[in-house]
């Protein structure tokens, strides 16, 4: 019963006396009996006696000398108990309602085991290790586990759900980003971003008569209407330009 040793067995109908431990005084748990008084102990209480002074605590025989008594754990085994996840800590709801013979709790739980007929038992996702209940395992591993496999939705790059949406997105080649100048134009992909701001209409250039010595800047939207305005500057800059 290596794997019931961390849950605790409720019976439906209490046992009686003959089934409980001289030692420790709960219902035995893997049955031994004593050659000296023909008393009943749990297998893991003999073991603790053996290694305090080894005597019987019944009868004070020493050494004690202990035989797993197998009818008795065959009685043992038909008792009825309820699942030892009836109810989950934790867990909002009912656990799981199954009802068997105690010989067949650790089958029913699978301890350990990804898939089991227990829904409420702990187990492990195998991508990251996450402790989860076996009935939200599969919508952990689609839904939420950082481990799981994802593709960009914008270069198609595989890794996991952490790795694309904490380091990838910030050098995704095909990341969309909004133009730096905020215009109407679409979302453009990383790589495209400088030539796009090269036709942009927000981008701020300088006057095309600059190096007459227009210092004028501007949209390259207003670009036009400055040049159509500004005829006879231009015109007298130009003259001044080469009459140096
Ligand atoms: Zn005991
Ligand atoms: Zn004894
Ligand atoms: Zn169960
Ligand atoms: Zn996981
Ligand atoms: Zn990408
Ligand atoms: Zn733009
Ligand atoms: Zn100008």
């Amino acid at each position: 019963m290596a794997g019931l040793e961390r849950f605790t067995v409720t019976f439906v109908i209490p046992p009686s006396k003959d089934f409980e431990c001289s030692i420790c005084l709960s219902v035995l748990r893997e049955p031994y009996l004593t050659t000296c008084c023909g008393s009943h102990f749990c297998q893991l209480c003999v073991d603790n006696v053996k290694k305090k002074n080894n005597e019987c605590p019944v009868c004070r025989e020493k050494p004690v000398n202990a035989v797993i008594d197998k009818y008795f754990r065959r009685q043992l085994n038909q008792l009825q108990v309820y699942c030892p996840r009836r109810s989950v800590k934790g867990f909002q709801g009912t656990g799981c309602d199954w009802v068997g013979e105690l010989g067949s709790v650790e089958e029913h739980l699978a301890v350990d085991q990804l898939k089991g007929e227990c829904q409420y038992v702990e187990v492990e996702c195998r991508l990251c290790g996450q402790p989860n209940l076996r009935r939200m395992l599969s919508k952990h591993i689609n839904k939420s586990c950082p481990n799981r496999s994802i593709s960009c939705q914008y270069c198609g790059f595989q890794s996991t759900h952490e790795n694309i949406t904490k380091q990838h997105i910030d050098v995704c080649p095909n990341f969309p980003l909004v133009c730096t100048n905020f215009c109407s134009s679409t979302m453009l992909k990383g790589h495209e971003l400088p030539s796009h701001l090269s036709t942009c209409l927000e981008q701020e250039v300088a006057c095309s008569f600059g190096e007459m010595g227009c210092k004028e800047k501007m949209q390259r939207k207003f670009l036009q209407q400055h040049l159509e305005s500004n005829v006879m500057q231009h015109q007298m800059l130009t003259c001044q330009a080469f009459h140096v």
